[in-house]
């Protein structure tokens, strides 16, 4: 592999210089993390699915004028993107209470809302990503009125369509995490656009039928199965066709994905993702 320039290395992705000015590499890693990195793993194989998914969904909102950085894949771990500067926001939509909005309200972990939430959060490793209002947004600088605007029509739209995808596939959207990055079309216009990733690490999803959790919370809460759940969400989506088998036993060095081994039949065919 050519040597290039790493221009930031995250919790869970890298981003490389890209081939071309305004473009980054992201490369997804197999790294885990949770409650604000004090719980680690490495997941084998997790990269590889959630660039996938990633991918599948990206593609599907920008064919739906949902605008994203999303440019194409490039391997098994890499995808080609449009670098924008991040608003340092985490913009989190809800649907069924879970999480951190149960804790704190004191709302039933699966309670369906009476009507779907937003909350944003300050992006900020060190604070512990604070809860903060549109009052903080506009008072700090970190975006306007209108971006505000902009980032609540996208948010919603994204959630109406991923809650029909998912649904589809016999899948409930409970909450996600979206980022969202201004992207310069010339020296003093800048548009909101969608960033990051969308993968089970950053959405809470539930099987429709069992409510089984299909997404990182089986990290978070040592449920065991974290990459089987990965997989199966990509085998719904009908994508990954290539591995349709769960990928069990890997070499993890995670508590979480021993906890529970079926069958013992470890299909390990992950080492062929890398
Ligand atoms: P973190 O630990 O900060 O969450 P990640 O491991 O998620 O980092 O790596 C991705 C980083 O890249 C994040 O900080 C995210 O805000 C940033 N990012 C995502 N998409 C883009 C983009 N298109 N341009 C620039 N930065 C981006
Ligand atoms: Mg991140």
């Amino acid at each position: 592999m050519t040597r290039r320039k790493k221009i930031y290395e995250g919790k869970a992705k890298i981003l490389y210089e890209g081939p071309e000015p305004g473009t980054l590499i992201q490369y997804f890693k197999d790294d885990a993390t949770a409650f604000n990195a004090q719980k680690k793993a490495v997941l084998e194989g997790k990269g590889v699915i959630n660039n996938r998914i990633s991918e599948f969904i990206m593609t599907r909102l920008n064919a739906m004028g949902i605008a994203n950085h999303f440019i194409r894949r490039l391997n098994l771990r890499e995808q080609l993107i449009k670098e924008v500067e991040i608003i340092p926001l985490e913009v989190v939509v809800r649907n069924v209470a879970a999480g951190s909005m149960s804790t704190r309200l004191g709302i039933p972990e699966g309670q369906v809302l009476p009507r779907s939430i937003i909350e944003f959060y300050y992006k900020d490793d060190k604070l512990g990503d604070p809860m903060v209002t549109e009052e903080h947004i506009t008072a700090f600088n970190w975006a306007t009125t209108q971006d505000i605007d902009d980032i609540l029509a996208m948010a919603l739209r994204v959630n109406d369509y991923l809650s029909g995808m998912f649904g589809a596939v016999g899948i409930t959207l409970v909450d996600f995490k979206l980022e969202f990055g201004r992207i310069w079309e010339n020296d003093d216009f800048a548009r909101i656009i969608l960033a990051d990733e969308i993968s089970p690490d950053s959405c809470r999803l539930w099987d429709a039928q069992t409510n089984e959790k299909l997404d990182k919370d089986r990290f978070r809460r040592d449920l065991g199965n974290v990459i089987e759940s990965y997989t199966e969400v990509a085998r719904r989506l009908g994508i990954m066709k290539e591995m349709p088998t769960v990928i069990q036993g890997g070499q993890t060095g995670d508590k979480a994905e021993k906890a529970a081994e079926p069958d013992g039949e470890a299909a390990s065919n992950v080492s062929k993702l890398h």
